[in-house]
This record gives structure tokens, C-alpha cells and sequence, in this order.
């Protein structure tokens, strides 16, 4: 077994970079939009027969075992050669959360099937009314004998259509403080009473589900962790998310793309361009300082504090005005869907745009990054 953690930095970072150069096909690179799973399927089960799929994982669970600095190159080097995302919410979720709350027979159940991608998961949080305010989430499991029965609704569930398994947060106690009433439970896609209906996003794909559970019958041992302790053990996982969410990847993507498009309409010509091209380069570097600074703390052992909205809110939104003005700078041909051919290369504007809108609300919206750097970091009164 190789010991990823004691590589030189720069070996380990072309290590990944020559296996995804040799591995990864063209198609599957700088893709804007979320592919399905039969489409990343081949590429996915090069990841698994490699042992790569699960980077983050300590390696007595079949993971790679990589230490934080080298999790975030192994992760930088993916980002930088725009390889799509495999299903990974099993990966990247639930496995960490099972490894540290689940049953011995759980992780002997569940883990193996993620590590083949035989079972894809997909994230059953979100409601219609419990988005921001997720702990008022309604959807209910209630004890029945030797079973939970789930009623109720989830949204916005990405790639559901795709899935085998799905992790809820249920409501199981209706009269306790509402964080203290939900857990986490594990369901069975195929379980007779759950509806998957696809959502057609923006662009025309179809992303995500609209998930219901009617008198859903789930084993009572699929219950992760302790009774009511559900958002206690979700929470404690979402540190590493956000600093993901913060990486500089998807705006410097965006601006490299956006100078194939300037210099191949003529607008980089400009002078009024060649000033926001120079701003948002200014804004990429700021950004990638400001990344590089959670990312050292991180690596030094580190615990991320509130300040740490103010990446994710500043990438998100440079995200998108990268892409809004990629669309100006392609002129007519930036309203048109698909990609299309800027000197010797494809970009697709449009396609850019569509996926940065979403990137202010999932994993948090701007308006509640805003919210905790003004109340956990500036000490603003709350409203
Ligand atoms: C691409 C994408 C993929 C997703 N995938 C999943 C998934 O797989 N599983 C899952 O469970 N969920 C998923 N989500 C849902 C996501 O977590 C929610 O969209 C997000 O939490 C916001 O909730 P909401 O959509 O209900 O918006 P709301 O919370 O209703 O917010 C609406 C607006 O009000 C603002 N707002 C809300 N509260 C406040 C406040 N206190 N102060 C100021 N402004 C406020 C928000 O910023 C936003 O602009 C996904 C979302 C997207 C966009």
C-alpha cells in the first residue's frame, strides 16, 4: 500500500496529474454541467480499480488515507485539469459519517458498496420550506415495531434519479427543540411509496429530484448514531465542505475561458475589457491568498472558525460575474446553448453561466455567509 502522506508535494501532485492526463477522457474534462452517473461510469471505475475513489477515507476502511494538505492537492489537481464530478455524495458524505457514527455492521454493509460505486447515494436534506433553515425540516420517521414509517417531502436532491440509497434527516421527535429532534437514516431507494421526479434546472437538464416518501417502511437498524442526534452528527461534518466550496477553482476555470473568448472576438482589445479582465485577475489572486490561508490552517491541524463564510461568499460571487461578463465578451454567440468553437478552442458561455447561478445558494446561500460574518465575526446585532 503506497504511503500517499510522506510523497514530496510536487510528486504526489504529478502522480495525479499523469494518471488523470492518461486516464481521464477529454469529454469528461471542463464539462459545464453535472454529468449523470452511466456518463462518468467508466472513468469512475478507473478511480476504483486505482483505489482513488475515496481520497479522504483513512485506509483501514479501503480509502486512500490522505492527511489534510494532501487531500486538498490531490483535490487542486482534479479541479485544475477540470475532471467531472463522479457520484460522490456516498464518498464524500456518507462514508465519513459512518466511519465516525455508524454501527460496525453498518460500515460492513455500506462502505464497500460505495468504494465500488455499486451503490451511489444521493443527500436528503433539503424540503420545500427547510432550505437556510434547515433544522425546521417536517419530514418524519416514526417507530413502528421493528421499522420506521417515513412521511414527507424532499427537494432539490441531486442526481436522485441516479441513486440506489438515499441519507435523510427525518424528524423523530416532534415536541423537542427543533435541531434535537432529527436523525439520520439510511433508505433504500427501491422501498415501495417513494416518487423521484426529476427537476429540469436553467439550462434544460435535469439535475435534481423532487423525492416522496409515503408510508415508507425502513428498517429501525438503518438509523445512524443515536436517536434525535442526527443533526449533531451531520453538522460535525460539514467542516470540510467549506473550504471546498471556497476553492479558487471555479473562478480561475471561468477566467481562463473567459480570455479564450476576449482574445477571439476581439474584445481583449479593448481597453475597457482589458480593465476588468485586470480586476478580475486582481479578484482570483485575492481570492486564491485568502483560500491558501483556511487551507494552511487547516494542514497545521487547524479548526476552521466563522470567518471562513468570507471565502465562500467571495468565490461564489466572483464565480458568477466571470461568467456573466464571458457572456458579453462572446457577444451573440453567448446567448446560444452548447459550446462552441473561440480561435482553436470550445467554450460554452452560456453552459458557464447556467452553472454558476446556483453556486451563491447550495452549500450555504451568500445571504447566510453574510448573516454569520456579521453576527460570529463582526459581533453586528442579529436581526
Ligand atoms: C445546485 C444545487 C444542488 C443542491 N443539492 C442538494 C442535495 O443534493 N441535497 C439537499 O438536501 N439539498 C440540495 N440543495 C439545496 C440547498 O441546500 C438549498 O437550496 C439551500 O440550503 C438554500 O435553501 P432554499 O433553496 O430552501 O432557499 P431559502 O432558504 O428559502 O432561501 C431563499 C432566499 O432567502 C435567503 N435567506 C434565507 N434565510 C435568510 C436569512 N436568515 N437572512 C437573509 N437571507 C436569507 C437566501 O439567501 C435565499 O436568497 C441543492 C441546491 C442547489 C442550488
Amino acid at each position: 500500500m503506497t504511503d500517499y502522506n510522506s510523497m514530496d508535494d510536487a510528486d504526489f501532485r504529478k502522480m495525479v496529474r499523469d494518471f488523470v492526463e492518461a486516464e481521464c477522457p477529454a469529454e469528461l474534462r471542463h464539462v459545464s454541467r453535472r454529468m449523470h452517473r452511466h456518463e462518468v461510469w467508466p472513468w469512475t471505475q478507473k478511480l476504483v480499480a486505482k483505489k482513488w475513489i475515496a481520497p479522504g477515507w483513512p485506509a483501514e476502511h479501503g480509502g486512500m488515507g490522505l492527511s489534510v494538505a494532501k487531500l486538498l492537492a490531490f483535490q487542486e489537481e482534479f479541479d485544475r485539469l477540470g475532471v467531472s464530478r463522479a457520484p460522490d455524495m456516498g464518498v464524500v458524505m456518507l462514508g465519513p459519517l459512518l466511519i465516525k457514527f455508524g454501527s460496525e455492521t453498518q460500515r460492513a454493509r455500506f462502505l464497500p458498496k460505495i468504494l465500488t460505486a455499486e451503490e451511489v447515494w444521493c443527500q436528503g436534506y433539503s424540503e420545500p420550506n427547510s432550505g437556510s433553515d434547515l433544522a425546521s425540516l417536517r419530514c418524519e420517521a416514526v417507530r413502528e415495531g421493528d421499522h420506521f414509517i417515513v412521511n414527507g417531502q424532499k427537494t432539490w436532491t441531486t442526481l436522485a434519479q441516479d441513486a440506489d440509497w438515499i441519507f435523510l434527516l427525518v424528524r423523530t421527535d416532534k415536541e423537542a427543540k427543533k435541531q434535537q429532534g432529527i436523525s439520520f437514516l439510511l433508505v433504500d431507494l427501491k422501498t415501495p411509496g417513494i416518487t423521484r421526479r426529476p427537476i429540469r434546472t436553467l439550462s434544460g437538464e435535469e439535475e435534481f429530484c423532487e423525492c416522496f416518501f409515503d408510508n415508507v417502511k425502513v428498517p429501525a437498524e438503518n438509523i445512524v448514531g443515536k436517536l434525535n442526534e442526527g443533526w449533531t452528527m451531520a453538522k460535525a461534518l460539514l467542516g470540510f465542505e467549506r473550504i471546498f466550496l471556497g476553492s479558487p477553482k471555479q473562478a480561475q476555470t471561468a477566467l481562463s475561458r473567459l480570455e479564450v473568448v476576449a482574445r477571439a472576438t476581439g474584445a481583449m482589445q479593448e481597453e475597457a475589457f482589458r480593465d476588468r479582465y485586470a480586476q478580475f485577475n486582481l479578484d482570483v489572486s485575492h481570492l486564491a491568498s485568502l483560500y491558501s490561508r483556511f487551507a494552511d490552517e487547516l494542514k497545521r491541524g487547524g479548526v476552521l472558525g466563522p470567518d471562513v463564510s468570507v471565502l465562500k461568499a467571495f468565490a461564489a460571487g466572483l464565480y458568477q460575474r466571470i461568467t456573466e461578463t464571458t457572456i458579453e465578451a462572446a457577444s451573440e454567440i453567448g446567448v446560444k446553448q452548447g459550446p462552441s468553437p473561440f480561435g482553436n478552442e470550445s467554450v460554452d458561455p452560456m453552459g458557464m453561466f447556467h452553472l454558476a447561478r446556483p453556486a451563491t445558494i447550495y452549500g450555504g446561500s451568500t445571504e447566510v455567509q453574510k448573516n454569520i460574518l456579521a453576527s460570529a465575526v463582526l459581533g453586528l446585532p442579529g436581526a
